[in-house]
C-alpha cells in the first residue's frame, strides 16, 4: 500500500488531517489526498483547511530540519526560524526547495541576492552603453553624406540619452 491509498483509507474511515499529521505524515500528501477526496464528495473538506495545510507545511519543515538553521547551525529559543527558498522563487514550495534558516541568515542573504541582481543589470546597461559607443563611433569620414551625419547625430543623441540614464542609475544605486 502506498503512503497516498493509506491516508486516503484513514480519511474515509474519519481521522482528520490533524491526526494524520501527529501521525508523522507529509502534510502536502494529506492535502493532495483531502483534496482529491473532497471533489470526489467522499470526504467533507475542513473549514479553514489551506491555512491549516500552509502552517502544517511550514511546521514539518522546520520539524525536518530540527528546529536548527541549515546555514550557521543556529537553534535554540532566541533565534527566529523562517523557511528560505532555495531558488528564490517563494512560488515553489515544494518540500525540496524549502528549508529552515534563522532570520539573520535569510535576511543577509536576502540582501545578497538582490545585490546580485541590481549588479547583473548595471551591467548589461553597461554593455548596451558599450555596444552604443562602437556604433556611433563607426562612420566614414572621407564619404559622408548628409543623411549619414543625421544618423551619427541619431546615435549620438541616444547614446548620451542612455549615459545620462546610466548616471542616474548608478547614482541612485549608491
Ligand atoms: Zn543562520
Amino acid at each position: 500500500m502506498t503512503k497516498r491509498e493509506e491516508i486516503e483509507g484513514a480519511l474515509l474511515s474519519g481521522m482528520t488531517p490533524q491526526q494524520l499529521f501527529d501521525a508523522g505524515y507529509n502534510p502536502g500528501s494529506i492535502g493532495f489526498c483531502v483534496s482529491r477526496l473532497s471533489t470526489a464528495k467522499l470526504v467533507k473538506r475542513p473549514k479553514g483547511f489551506i491555512g491549516w495545510l500552509g502552517r502544517a507545511q511550514r511546521l514539518s519543515i522546520l520539524r525536518r530540519d530540527s528546529y536548527t538553521c541549515q546555514k550557521c547551525g543556529a537553534h535554540g529559543n532566541d533565534v527566529e526560524l523562517q523557511i528560505h527558498h532555495k531558488d528564490h522563487n517563494k512560488r515553489n514550495n515544494r518540500r525540496s526547495n524549502r528549508i529552515a534558516w534563522c532570520k539573520r541568515c535569510n535576511f543577509e542573504e536576502g540582501q545578497e541576492y538582490a545585490r546580485g541582481r541590481v549588479l547583473a543589470k548595471a551591467e548589461s546597461r553597461e554593455s548596451k552603453r558599450k555596444e552604443a559607443i562602437g556604433n556611433t563611433v563607426q562612420v566614414d569620414r572621407s564619404n559622408t553624406s548628409l543623411q549619414d551625419l543625421q544618423k551619427t547625430a541619431k546615435g549620438v543623441t541616444s547614446f548620451m540619452k542612455d549615459l545620462v540614464d546610466g548616471m542616474k542609475y548608478t547614482g541612485l544605486d549608491t
